[in-house]
């Protein structure tokens, strides 16, 4: 099908892009990598009569590591956080999840703002950016607003955002020394989005004790769902496997899974649970200095 006809902006400043959003308030919509826009323009579930392209924006798109913490501006495709040094090298959780969005066309247009703004529940940067608490920072007519990613989901595709605001970069706060993580996404064929993921951070003391832990889960609900109660249970103990088995089980309950046509809820719940093993399994390994591929549930 073809989209209903529109017209077109490529404005070069965001201020400029502001200024449309508010002339043409709901029949506008922002174009970046187009991955999620189009498709709906084409099936006729987005008709917008104004597109707002800001694939021309300048310095939108970069990733810079600055004292510890990690910022990528909203233009940023996924494409290019994967070959970042920065992120392959010190943050394994970014790498493992983004080399398992889509196939290449995806990853290669396809942003970190867009799939943010778009909130699609089974999307993989939503727990990303849950587990590792990131700040999006957005700007509005009246200037400039940072959302913590927890609460920046509301629903199903629904974010905190106004329809007249910008993402312009998301940061990923420094972790503490002696941090591991993995994200790992079970998918029904390679390029498809998640059936269930999970995103794990945990600090861990010179003992191997969880000092802090931090887990989102993907495609177990509306929006990521953060797993407060089993990371809490984590915290304090050795990551023996009776432990993580417990941590499994109380995970597969935190979620908020619905049955689709990916998986029944049980399925789910089950899936999130041994997910959780082997993430944990992947972030204690990568903890001793094995280097272990991630993204892709075994
Ligand atoms: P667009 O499609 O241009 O925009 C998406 C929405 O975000 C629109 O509503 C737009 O108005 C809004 N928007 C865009 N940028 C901004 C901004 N800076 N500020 C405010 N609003 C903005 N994703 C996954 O996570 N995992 C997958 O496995 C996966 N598989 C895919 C497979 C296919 C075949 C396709 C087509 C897509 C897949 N995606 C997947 C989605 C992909 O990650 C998209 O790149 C992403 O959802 C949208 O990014 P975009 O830059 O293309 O945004």
């Amino acid at each position: 099908m073809y989209p209903r006809s529109f017209e077109y902006f490529s404005p070069r400043s965001t201020s400029e892009v502001i200024d449309l959003l508010l002339r043409y308030g709901d029949e506008a919509r922002i174009l970046a990598g187009g991955q999620s826009l189009i498709p709906l323009m084409k099936l006729r579930l987005a008709s917008p009569g104004y597109i707002v392209d800001i694939g021309r924006l300048p310095g939108l798109s970069y990733v810079r590591e600055v004292d510890g913490s990690l910022t990528i501006g909203a233009l940023t495709s996924h494409a290019t956080v994967l070959e970042s040094p920065a992120v392959r090298q010190r943050w394994p959780l970014i790498a493992d999840a983004v080399g398992v969005i889509g196939d290449a066309q995806v990853r290669n247009w396809g942003t970190i703002g867009g799939a943010l703004a778009e909130a699609d529940p089974a999307g993989d940067w939503g727990p990303v950016a849950v587990a590792l608490k990131a700040r999006v920072r957005c700007s509005a007519p009246n200037g400039e607003r940072t959302l913590q990613a927890e609460s920046f989901f509301v629903d199903a595709y629904t974010t905190e955002l106004n329809s007249h605001e910008l993402i312009t970069e998301i940061t990923f706060p420094a972790p503490a020394e002696g941090t591991t993580a993995a994200y790992l996404k079970l998918e029904r064929r390679a390029g498809d989005f998640a059936v269930a993921s999970v995103a794990v951070q945990v600090g861990l003391t010179e003992e191997a004790v969880c000092r802090t832990a931090s887990i989102a889960l993907g495609a177990a609900g509306l929006t990521p769902i953060p797993a407060h109660e089993t990371a809490a249970y984590l915290r304090g103990k050795e990551l023996r496997p009776d432990v993580v088995r417990e941590a499994a089980r109380r995970v597969a309950q935190e979620a908020q899974p619905l049955a689709d046509i990916r998986g029944s809820e049980d399925y789910k719940r089950a899936a999130m649970g041994a997910l959780l093993g082997q993430a944990i399994d992947v972030a204690l390994r990568r903890a001793r200095g094995e280097g272990v591929e991630a993204g892709h549930a075994r």
